[in-house]
């Protein structure tokens, strides 16, 4: 059976000490604090992969996608694994990006996660990663697809105020540009709007 072993803030300095909890207090073996109400945290018997005790509370980054996520103990559903009905009681990891069919279950993810932090001490982990996420996910998205837009040539358009001007069908900047060649005045058919990048078509 593992060992129960608990970490909380203790009251007269504000550090973190771990050991034996009993009766709202800690004792280290030699001696005993008061703790900051709330902040006693169970350890999960499990180690991150840097060997760091994982205890309730923690803030954890999966190391291969940068996902991060907060030790928690409790009930919970595990919609990441194919054969799961839910309902669980124990240590999980409540992830911070709300990604569909995403494991829960600590023991799964244990040596795959770093211990970054912890919620009492570094709240601003995850108010920063939310931010980042949603920048991140309008980014992603909005420019892959307007890249991809992009790429596929366009006819150019006559919507210039100017006359016969020729625009860029996405940014309506004029495209036009005329070179002398042989002594004749012919236009410059550029491949790409020089203003936004768009692929151009033109007439013939
Ligand atoms: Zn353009």
């Amino acid at each position: 059976m593992r060992e129960i072993v608990f970490r909380g803030k203790c009251a007269d300095d504000g550090k973190w000490r771990e050991k034996e909890y009993k009766d709202g207090k800690l004792y280290t073996g030699t001696e005993c604090y008061d703790f900051i109400e709330g902040t006693a945290c169970e350890w999960t018997g499990l180690n991150d992969e840097n060997g760091r005790n994982i205890f309730e509370g923690d803030i954890v980054r999966d190391t291969e996608d940068n996902c991060i996520g907060v030790v928690k103990f409790g009930i919970y559903d595990n919609p990441g694994r194919a054969d799961d009905d839910g309902g669980h009681l124990g240590f999980h990891i409540q992830w911070v990006e709300k990604i569909v069919m995403r494991r829960n279950d600590i023991l799964f993810w244990a040596d795959k996660i770093k211990v970054i932090g912890n919620i009492f001490d570094n709240q601003e982990l995850i108010d920063q990663h939310k931010e980042l996420e949603v920048y991140r996910s309008i980014g992603t998205v909005d420019e892959l697809r307007r890249a991809k837009d992009q790429q596929i040539p366009k006819m150019v358009t006559h919507e210039s105020s100017v006359y016969k001007c020729l625009t860029c069908p996405t940014c309506k900047n004029v495209v036009d540009e005329f070179t002398t060649l042989n002594g004749e005045k012919v236009r410059v058919t550029y491949k790409y709007c020089r203003f936004c990048g768009q692929a151009l078509k033109w007439e013939e």
